[in-house]
């Protein structure tokens, strides 16, 4: 496929190489006639030798034409034109033993360390808008089940078979608010220091709504924690943050913000950051400001959760729910905040993913890495091979593969006794939900470099249509805009090389 950008320059993708290749113009209009059925050199025939007019560059003569002939030629010889084969490579199979192994190369865990909160935010994805999450009655993760989770994955780090030597293992603690639970919090903070890694170390993280703050930061800051504090912005903008009572609670969150800030001002720096969520009460612009006015800190959007909404709710939910590509839409400053966040925006996640997708020169992970014959056993959607990124353990003793994800998906669980992971069964789960969506998939623009999270998106429903699906119709479409984007931003495609990194 060739196509052209705004600033009329030219390219060629390859879909069996996956590339993207800049070409001369000339080159460009034999492809395109080719496409089309005709050969350029005959037309040049027609002409009696007169010389061609090529768009965008002028008049050619056939020695010009002869040259770019062979260029044509040789790409044609090296299968730069073969049609692509996405039946081949979109049938990929997930295995149990697939599982394990990403298992055992898992460098995160998370605990779920209770379900109480102190504050009672009207979007939180355990609210009344939604149906899929267990009953949440203040219950607080066992002691003795986290501590066999450790146990179990700790027998697996230190195995010969470790391929990621130094390290960290990143232990995460989660909620309902995860300092209501300071207890245990401290429990597997003390029990991990003692324990003898031979390949790794540890480090330790909490998203906290910060409302206590206050009293921990001490035991955090001792621990060396990187602290995500949810902040929606100023007073009126995370006015959706409340305490059961309904009053707001940015007062004592900033507070506390600002006596972290003053009290370790060179940690707060460098560890704390934050996430927003973007809805009716704000925009991604309110947010962008309040930050850069107020803290020196990074930070990151987010939406409200749209799955696993109540069909009764739905109306309701519209009203607090807002995209943050729409909100982008009315921004002044939408470049502005698309350069600088390369990740969290919809113009930079399809900009990284697209790197990492269609480039061919950047790996997403190990099994990226690797896997060297990309077009072979290609899973369809972008969702994670289970424990791939991260192993969630709720405050009932669920595993999941993250804590973004519905009560529907628990891979195991862990009692006092035992870790107990049925491989076969998430992989004939996984393969069950590749099944209903393949087809889909296929001729859908985003099938190399699919962002989509399928159990984000309600694939246990009957009949699942995808909703981001989109016909390969528009890719020179979005190539061209992509590549355009690029060209105008230099710099952007150097910054999110250097922010991509592999660990
Ligand atoms: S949201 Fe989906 S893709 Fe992302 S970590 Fe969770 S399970 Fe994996
Ligand atoms: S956007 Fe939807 S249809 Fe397209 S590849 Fe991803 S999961 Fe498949």
């Amino acid at each position: 496929m060739v196509f052209k950008t705004k600033n009329r320059n030219r390219y060629l993708y390859s879909p069996t190489e996956n590339k993207i290749i800049a070409i001369h113009p000339v080159l460009y209009d034999i492809i395109n006639f080719k496409n089309r059925g005709i050969d350029i050199k005959d037309q040049f025939k027609k002409l009696n030798g007169d010389k061609i007019k090529i768009k965008d560059y002028g008049y050619v003569s056939s020695s010009e034409i002869e040259y770019y002939y062979q260029k044509y030629l040789l790409f044609k010889e090296n299968n730069y034109f073969k049609k692509e084969e996405v039946d081949k490579f979109i049938n990929g199979r997930l295995t149990p033993e697939k599982i394990e192994s990403s298992l055992h190369n898992n460098k995160d865990i998370v605990f779920e360390v209770t379900d109480a909160c102190n504050l009672k935010c009207k979007y939180c994805a355990y609210s009344e808008y939604y149906h899929n999450y267990d009953k949440r009655d203040n219950k607080k993760l066992s002691i003795k089940k986290a501590l066999r989770l450790i146990d179990y994955l700790v027998n697996i780090w230190n195995l010969d078979t470790n391929q990621s030597q130094n390290t960290e293992i990143r232990i995460g603690f989660y909620g309902g608010e995860p300092l209501l639970n300071v207890p245990l919090i401290k429990e597997i903070v003390q029990y991990t220091k003692k324990i003898n890694l031979f390949y790794n170390y540890f480090t330790y993280g909490i998203t906290t709504n910060g409302v206590l703050l206050d009293k921990h930061m001490d035991f955090l800051v001792k621990n060396k924690f990187t602290i995500l504090i949810s902040l929606d912005g100023n007073e009126k903008n995370n006015a959706f943050r409340v305490f059961p009572d309904g009053k707001s609670s940015y007062g004592t969150v900033y507070k506390n913000i600002l006596l972290f800030k003053k009290k370790f001002p060179g940690y707060f720096e460098k560890n704390v950051s934050f996430i927003s969520i973007v809805h009716r009460l704000n925009t991604v612009e309110n947010i962008y400001n309040y930050f850069k006015t107020n803290f020196n800190n990074a930070f990151k959007f987010s939406e409200v959760d749209p799955t696993g909404i109540k069909e009764s709710k739905k109306e309701e939910f519209l009203k607090i729910y807002k995209r943050i590509e729409n909100s982008l839409k009315g921004s002044k400053k939408r470049l502005e905040i698309e350069k600088e966040m390369t990740s969290g925006t919809p113009r930079g996640d399809l900009l990284v993913n697209f790197l990492n997708s269609f480039v061919g020169c950047t790996f997403v992970d190990y099994n990226d890495l690797t896997d060297l014959n990309k077009n072979k056993n290609y899973f369809p959607t972008g969702t994670c091979i289970p424990f791939n990124r991260k192993i969630f353990l709720s405050v009932s003793g669920k595993i999941y593969p993250c804590e973004r994800i519905g009560n529907e998906y628990a891979l195991g669980y862990v009692t006092e006794k035992e870790v107990v992971i049925d491989f076969k069964n998430a992989a004939d789960k996984y393969n069950h939900y590749f099944d209903k969506l393949s087809n889909q998939c296929r001729s859908c623009i985003n099938v190399r470099g699919c962002p989509i999270c399928m159990l984000k998106m309600g694939i246990n429903t009957n009949d699942f249509k995808c909703p981001y699906f989109r016909d390969k119709k528009h890719l020179k479409k979005l190539f061209s805009n992509i590549m355009t984007y690029l060209e105008e931003n230099p710099d952007l495609y150097s910054k999110i090389m250097e922010e991509v990194f592999l660990e």
